[in-house]
C-alpha cells in the first residue's frame, strides 16, 4: 500500500502514520524526521535546510525532493507512509511520476486548533511517539511511555514559527489537495476527534 498523509501542521499526521505502520507493518516515511537527521548530524545538506527548518519555510525544492526520493527508493520502494511529502504541487508530480499512490488522507483541522497543539506537543526522540503537555501529557515527566526515550520539544514548535507554518501550508500544501482530488485519490477525515475515533476512520476508508 503507497499511502500519502496530508494536513496542517498539528493535525496528527504523525499520530495516525505510527498507528498505520503498526497495524498494517507498512515503513513509516517522516520528511521532517529525515530532514531533522540532516541538521542533527550536521551535513552540508543538514546546514542548508536549517535555516528554512527554523522558520517553518519550505526548502530548496528539488534539493529535498531529491533526498526524500532517493531515501524512500532505498528504504521502502514497494510501500509506505508518507507523512510531511508531498508538501507542494512540484513534490506531488515528482512522487507521482516514479509511484503510483493509492490514497490521499487529508485530516482536516481547523487552524485555532493547531496553535495550541503544536505549542504542547511533545516527541520522543528514540520512538517518535507523539505526547501533548495538557491533552496526552506522559507517565513519567519528560520520559516517553512506550520505550521509556526522553521527550523534547521540536524547536519549530513555537507560536511564532507555526503561524508561518500554517501560512506555507495554505499557500504551498492546499494545491496538493486539489492534485489528489483530480485524480479521485483524495479521501478527507475530521481531524478534530480522538486520535483512536480518527483511525477507525482511516482503517474503513481503506476497507
Ligand atoms: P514536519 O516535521 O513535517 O512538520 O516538518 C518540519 C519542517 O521540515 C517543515 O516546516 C519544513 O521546513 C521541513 N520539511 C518537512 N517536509 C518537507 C517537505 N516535504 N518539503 C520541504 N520542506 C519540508
Amino acid at each position: 500500500m503507497k499511502l500519502v498523509l496530508i494536513g496542517p501542521p498539528g493535525s496528527g499526521k504523525g499520530t495516525q502514520a505510527l498507528k498505520l505502520k503498526e497495524r498494517y507493518g507498512i515503513p513509516h516515511l517522516s520528511s521532517g524526521d529525515i530532514l531533522r537527521a540532516q541538521v542533527a548530524a550536521g551535513t552540508e545538506f543538514g546546514k542548508k535546510i536549517k535555516v528554512y527548518m527554523d522558520r517553518g519555510e519550505i526548502g530548496p525544492a528539488e534539493l529535498i525532493t531529491e533526498v526524500i526520493l532517493h531515501h524512500l527508493a532505498e528504504t521502502c520502494p514497494d510501500g509506505f507512509i508518507l507523512d510531511g511529502f508531498p508538501r507542494t504541487l512540484y513534490q506531488a508530480e515528482k512522487l507521482g511520476a516514479s509511484h503510483s499512490v493509492d490514497a490521499a488522507l487529508f485530516i482536516d483541522v481547523s487552524e485555532p486548533e493547531i496553535a495550541s497543539r503544536i505549542t504542547g506537543r511533545r516527541t520522543c526522540k528514540s520512538c517518535g511517539a507523539i505526547y501533548h503537555m495538557k491533552t496526552k501529557p506522559s507517565r513519567a515527566e519528560g520520559l516517553c511511555d512506550a520505550c521509556g526515550g526522553a521527550l523534547f520539544h521540536r524547536a519549530d514548535d513555537n507560536e511564532e514559527t507555526v503561524l508561518n507554518r500554517i501560512r506555507v501550508y495554505k499557500t504551498e500544501t492546499r494545491p496538493v489537495l486539489d492534485f489528489y482530488r483530480g485524480s479521485g485519490l483524495l479521501r478527507t477525515i475530521n481531524g478534530e476527534r480522538e486520535a483512536e475515533e480518527i483511525f477507525a476512520d482511516i482503517v474503513e476508508l481503506l476497507g
